[in-house]
């Protein structure tokens, strides 16, 4: 069986490869190392490799990790899971990222309970194939959402993400990506602080990149299979 820390280099160099097909420059995709339902000595072991970007599901459990590895200090917590109201005070005080925002409560909420010095990075959620079982917005909704926002002060607007639906035709999956990017195209030209097109995860993060995705969130291909 391969280590987490061959089975990190080898979603590195498969990330490489990607962009360099897509004609886009090296480094212009960022990997963010998802440990959901993993134990800490998993993340330990990606962070002994260098890897700085973590991405966590579950509220209680990712904060647990983040309190127990605090005196790393460097690590990037990023949360992309559902977000409810009731959570969102623990995920305002902890995590540096969301990822997952999908209405405006939501992002007021953040934004109030926002005690940490430095704002907390956000991307707006779109539901790009409109599937009844995913989070997110309409690409309708994107405009008012993120002028919204703006308006924050304990918020940046750091760009979008999306979740494809499963089991499409790579074709089809890729028109959605090209609508992502885009959408993202749009957005950037209105807020320049919005830099992330956070897409693609172990089984799509080859045509998430040629669609010109920013981040990809990596879970199996690096920590193994959830059970
Ligand atoms: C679990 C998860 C991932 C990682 O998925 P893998 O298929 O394990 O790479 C990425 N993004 C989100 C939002 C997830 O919930």
């Amino acid at each position: 069986m391969e280590t987490i820390a061959e089975r990190l280099k080898s979603v590195q160099a498969s990330i490489q490869r990607s962009t360099l097909e897509a004609h886009r420059p090296l480094n212009s995709v960022k990997l963010l190392a998802v440990s959901k339902t993993k134990p800490v000595s998993d993340i330990v072991q990606a962070y002994e490799e260098g890897q700085r970007l973590f991405g966590e599901n579950y509220v209680q459990e990712g904060v647990e990790k983040i309190t127990t590895l605090e005196s790393l200090g460097d690590i990037e917590w990023h949360f992309i899971g559902p977000l409810q109201s009731n959570k969102t005070r623990l995920v305002a005080e902890n995590f540096d990222w969301v990822h997952t925002i999908d209405r405006l409560k939501i992002a007021q909420r953040l934004n109030d309970q926002r005690s940490v010095y430095k704002p907390l990075n956000v991307c707006i959620q779109v539901n790009i194939d409109s599937d009844e079982n995913k989070a997110g917005v309409t690409v309708e909704e994107v405009a008012d959402l993120a002028e919204a926002i703006q308006d924050m002060p304990n918020l940046v607007l750091r760009g979008l993400m999306t979740i494809p639906k499963a089991n499409q035709l790579k074709s089809d999956q890729k028109l959605s990506f090209r609508r992502m990017a885009n959408l993202f195209t749009q957005l950037k030209q209105q807020y320049p602080s919005a830099d992330t097109l956070s897409m693609g995860m172990s089984g799509d993060m080859h045509t998430a990149i040629s669609c010109d995705s920013t981040m990809v969130r990596v879970g199996t291909d690096i920590f193994g299979s959830r059970i």
